[in-house]
């Protein structure tokens, strides 16, 4: 029975989205208890939960590994790929997102959508991920469904299918009222397995009425057919409403949304039953794009089994007991063990291992991953998070993921002689369950440096070398990493690199136009002469971006810059490759120096809920560290959201100090947002810390 495998439009692949703390471990934990995975409720609050497995992830109460679980649910097979909450981990959700075919996002009923919720379904909207809502905690003191539903059509503009209304206020509330079945289902046992389910009660059945009226309206107005008959009255079934409800969902044209209090057993039958009802199996997801890994040319692969394979990894885990497991999603064909596949991203064949299908805390043994399933394949060495495995007789390149720069920094150093040795093993099977983060040596120092998404993902990395790969390292300061660009765009600038006294010498004269390019574009070089021989143009190109490596202000990375070169000259004898990357370098340095350089600082979106009391205090803290408070917004329950951008340099150590003066009753989260210059009252002072002298008098620096 559980190497059982189910037709496509049997599977269900989910991932749980949410904000940090609205509830998705507990939300997963009781799907896995009434879907009969796990035979005892788990609990986030005593660290006995089965999802959140790594120990620091306990430690810390948060989700950070995307790991699969298969569960089953009314005759289907659902894959829930567990997407973490913090922001800093946005590339394991991006990579989350890729594989799933449909989302349960879900919300706080006090705080409504707070600010990670609204990046990750700006994310969803991109890979056009159908989702449903699920707003939780409904038992809460302050937690209101208006409001609630009003935060989610006012900031993620979300086209809403309400099909419940909530039964009971706050701590009163104990079940709902299903709209399309026009039903009541209510929660009084301690484990909530046996909904009672009933009529609508008497004192809410206007209510109901109405929200059922509205219901209705918004899903026939997706629905021209449905629509005629419904002004005309006709009689529609209920299967008929749930169909185009699913319709409308797959195509992102409604989002249903449900009630519950996960941690109070209430609401997630129904919610399981909203993931098999209105989430898109793989069968609704039909063919995968690709590109041929040689030509680059599209190709598609259709989701059957006899098709040749295509399957995505993911993600790779280290288990402590089963090794190396990379977790697959195969789009079309099937993945057989001991087959030959092709690693289409490495051009590399290899023999697949066993393959397992995870089961929350077992593994079962499988003979085949057939097309639209989620499973695991063990002791494959050479494939990595993102790679694509096919039939090496039809090869195939699924879209690859792109990952944002790192924008944080720290320098980490063994202690001991095996701390040494061991250290880059570790690095290395970090990175290979990680892409986001980065390591090199500093040319200065010799320090090995780690660079990541934000200070808690190093915390994260470095715990994890200690802990699970117990080397001993020490830390330095965590720093944000700056870049340069120019403020303003300067013409004809020349770059000589002239050595002509005796021999063969060396002649490159070029001349360069420069001038910002958009935020994220890099250095981008054109060429639009024609005097230069067209073999040293490539060398010019490559001095140009040797030299944006070292910056003119505190020599980082420069970058956002458009670079055209608009002259030249050469000698017939005494030009070289050399000669052009060199004067190629020191036109760039040139131009830069005088487009006037700017120093660019990471940027974060920052929402802060703090009580009521605590807010002067907050906001006093929040000036004091460059932040630019964009608005503030009451809740229900006597606490404020602030929102406001804040540089990245200047939040080390906030958590601790917004907990010292709140009594740790304020919460925080941050995401990078953008570079933006250093202001100049701040850049001397900057430099001076970095150990980098303030640029010298006549020489302007932008702000
Ligand atoms: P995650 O960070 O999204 O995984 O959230 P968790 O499941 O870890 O829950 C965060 C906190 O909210 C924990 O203390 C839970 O006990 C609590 N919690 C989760 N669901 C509910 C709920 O329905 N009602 C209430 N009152 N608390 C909840």
């Amino acid at each position: 029975m559980d190497t059982e495998h189910f037709r496509p439009d049997k599977i269900r692949n989910i991932g749980i989205i949410a904000h940090i703390d609205a509830g998705k471990t507990t939300a997963t934990e009781r799907i896995l208890y009434y879907t009969g995975i796990t035979h005892k409720l788990g609990s986030v609050d005593k660290g006995t939960t089965v999802t959140d497995w790594m120990p620091q992830e306990r430690q810390r109460g948060i989700t950070i590994v995307s790991a699969a679980i298969t569960t089953r649910w009314r005759g289907h097979q659902i894959n829930i790929i567990d997407t973490p909450g913090h922001i800093d981990f946005t590339a394991e959700v991006q990579r989350a997102l890729r594989v799933l075919d449909g989302g349960v996002v879900i919300f706080d009923g006090v705080h409504g959508v707070e600010s990670q919720s609204e990046t990750v379904w700006r994310q969803a909207d991109r890979y056009n991920v159908p989702r449903i809502c699920f707003i939780n905690k409904m038992d809460r003191t302050g937690a209101d469904p208006q409001h609630a539903l009003d935060s989610l059509r006012q900031r993620l503009h979300a086209p809403l299918a309400v099909i419940q209304v909530p039964l009971g206020r706050e701590g009163d509330f104990h079940g709902v009222i299903d709209l399309l079945n026009m039903r009541s289902v209510l929660w009084h046992d301690d484990s909530g397995e046996h909904p009672e389910i009933g009529e609508v009660p008497a004192h809410a059945i206007t209510q109901a009425a109405a929200a059922r009226e509205a219901l209705l309206e918004t899903i026939a107005e997706t629905d021209d057919d449905l629509l005629e008959r419904y002004l005309g009255e006709s009689p529609i079934e209920t299967a008929e409403w749930i169909a185009a409800l699913r319709e409308a969902t797959l195509a992102n044209r409604l989002f249903p949304v449900l009630f519950g209090a996960a941690l109070r057993n209430t609401g997630v039958q129904l919610l399981l039953d909203a993931i098999i009802d209105f989430l898109p199996s793989p069968h609704d997801i039909g063919t995968v794009q690709g590109v041929h890994p040689d030509t680059l040319q599209p190709e598609s692969r259709p989701l059957t089994d006899d098709a040749p394979l295509a399957a995505l990894v993911f993600k790779i885990v280290t288990d402590p007991y089963a090794g190396r497991m990379a977790y697959v999603r195969v789009y079309s064909g099937e993945l057989h063990a001991s087959a030959t596949v092709l690693n289409a991203t490495r051009g590399k064949k290899e023999r697949v291992g066993r393959l397992v299908r995870v089961f929350a805390d077992r593994r079962v043994d499988i003979d085949k991953v057939p097309a639209g399933e989620i499973d695991s394949v063990l002791s494959m060495k050479q494939i990595f998070t993102g790679d694509t495995l096919c039939d090496p007789e039809h090869p195939l390149l699924l879209e690859n993921i792109q990952f944002p720069n790192p924008v944080i920094s720290v320098a980490i150093e063994p202690i001991t002689a095996r701390d040494k040795d061991e250290i880059s093993k570790a690095l290395a099977q970090l990175a290979e369950e990680d892409p986001t983060f980065k390591v090199h040596t500093d040319a200065n120092t010799g320090q090995t440096i780690l660079s990541g998404m934000g200070e808690l993902h190093l915390e994260v990395l470095v715990d994890r070398i200690r802990l699970e790969h117990e080397v001993g390292i020490r830390t330095g300061y965590p720093e944000v990493n700056y870049e340069e660009t120019v403020a303003r765009a300067v013409q004809h600038i020349e770059g000589n690199y002239i050595h002509q006294s005796g021999g063969r010498g060396q002649y490159a004269h070029v001349v360069v136009d420069i001038r910002p390019g958009e935020r994220g574009s890099g250095i981008q070089f054109f060429d639009k002469i024609k005097v230069i021989p067209r073999e040293f143009i490539p060398a010019v190109e490559k001095g140009v971006q040797q030299a944006a490596k070292t910056g003119m202000i505190s020599g980082l990375v420069v970058t956002d810059v458009e670079v055209s070169l608009v002259d030249g000259a050469y000698h017939h004898v005494d030009s070289s490759e050399l000669a052009f990357k060199n004067a190629g370098s020191i036109a760039f340095k040139n131009a830069c120096q005088a487009a006037t350089p700017v120093l660019l600082e990471p940027v974060c979106k920052l929402e802060v809920i703090t009580p009521n009391d605590y807010m002067g205090d907050v906001l006093g803290q929040l000036n004091g560290r460059r932040c630019e408070v964009d608005g503030t917004e009451p809740m229900r329950d006597g606490t404020q959201t602030i929102h406001g951008y804040v540089p990245l340099s200047e939040m080390f150590g906030y958590a601790t100090d917004l907990r010292s003066i709140t009594q740790g009753r304020a919460m925080f989260t941050m995401e990078f947002e953008h570079f933006a210059p250093v202001p100049e009252k701040v850049l001397n002072h900057l430099l001076e810390k970095r150990g980098i002298k303030p640029p010298a008098k006549g020489q302007r620096i932008h702000h």
